[in-house]
């Protein structure tokens, strides 16, 4: 194959449809399904075009549309990569030789690392309020964080009739400021300056303990679901395996027109930092094919 890109997120999907249309052979391949991080958000308002979509139903779209340009590998998971003249790709089915390589691996969830959190995972604490905001219909749930994701999975359960409160460890939210309006508007009570210590239950979640970190009181507050929603951290970790440059936080360094450090091997979308929105995703996997089309002429 001419391109091996890792992911099927809007950089992956997007350097597939524009890799196929530059007369490349690429084939993207993804651990799990289409769609990445994106099909998570209940709503999408900001990807020119589409007023309002789910983000599951904008990723459809995308997987539709690059699939008519490049192979979709779903659930087939890169588990090694040999840089030699060509680039070898091992992955859970195959290995395969690619003349060049675009990581669109995105990031994934951080979690907050509390007792209880990974016990009750599925009884009551969720990463994902488009797919189980529907249990908690009338019940009383939390989101914690303080950033668009979290901001929008609060909204989101409100509209499904749960009783939300929001979580955030300072008295000012980082989500966008059209955001935030939703949330006061909406009426959501929000709790301040407090970090959740410890989540307990018996089978299911019952309750979380939460510290407030101005005046260090700590209470125990009846809960049926904990949304964990405090950002992401790239999954770049076969990125530096080979030698792939990353900053500090293990975003992968690209110039302009996507290329890492390692000829012929490009990132795109959440993976290189930045504003990670599905927008600038989509560019910068469109880059990253071009540049790949260019490097192999
Ligand atoms: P984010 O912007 O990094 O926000 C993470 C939030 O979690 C922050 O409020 C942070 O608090 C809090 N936090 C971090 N670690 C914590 C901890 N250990 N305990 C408690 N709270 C903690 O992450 P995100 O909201 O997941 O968004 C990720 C990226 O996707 C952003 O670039 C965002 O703009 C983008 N995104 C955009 C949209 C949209 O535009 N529609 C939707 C979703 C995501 P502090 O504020 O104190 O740091």
């Amino acid at each position: 194959m001419d391109l091996a890109v890792i992911g099927a997120g809007p950089a992956g999907l997007a350097s597939g449809i524009y890799a196929g249309r530059f007369g490349l052979n690429a084939v993207i391949f993804d651990e799990k399904i289409s769609g990445g991080l994106v099909n998570l958000t209940p709503v999408v308002e900001n990807y020119p075009g589409f007023e309002k979509i789910s983000g599951m139903e904008l990723m459809e779209k995308m997987r539709k549309q690059s699939e008519k340009y490049c192979e979709i590998h779903e659930t087939e998971k890169v588990e090694k990569i040999v840089v030699d003249k060509e680039i070898e790709i091992v992955t859970t089915k195959k290995i395969y030789e690619s003349k060049a390589l675009v990581f669109a691996s995105g990031t994934e969830k951080r979690k907050i690392g509390v007792k209880g959190e990974k016990e009750f995972l599925g009884k009551g604490v969720s990463y994902c309020a488009t797919c189980d905001g529907p249990f908690f219909r009338n019940k009383k749930t939390v989101v914690i964080g303080g950033g668009n994701a979290a901001v929008i999975e609060a909204l989101h359960l409100k509209n499904l009739d749960s009783d939300v409160s929001l979580i955030h460890r300072r008295n000012e939210l980082r989500a966008d400021k059209i955001l935030q309006n939703q949330v006061f508007e909406k009426g959501i009570n929000i709790i301040w300056d407090s970090v959740v210590e410890e989540i307990f239950g018996d089978n299911i979640v019952k309750g979380i303990r939460i510290k407030n970190v101005k005046d260090n009181i700590i209470k125990n507050v009846d809960i049926d679901g904990v949304f964990v929603s405090i950002g992401e951290k790239p999954n770049s970790i076969l990125a530096k395996g080979i030698g792939v440059k990353t900053d500090e936080k293990g975003y992968i360094t690209v110039d302009r027109n996507q290329r890492t450090n390692i000829s012929k091997i490009y990132a795109a979308g959440d993976i290189t930092g930045g504003l990670r929105q599905v927008v600038t995703a989509c560019a910068e996997g469109a880059v990253a094919a071009k540049s790949a089309y260019e490097d192999l002429l």
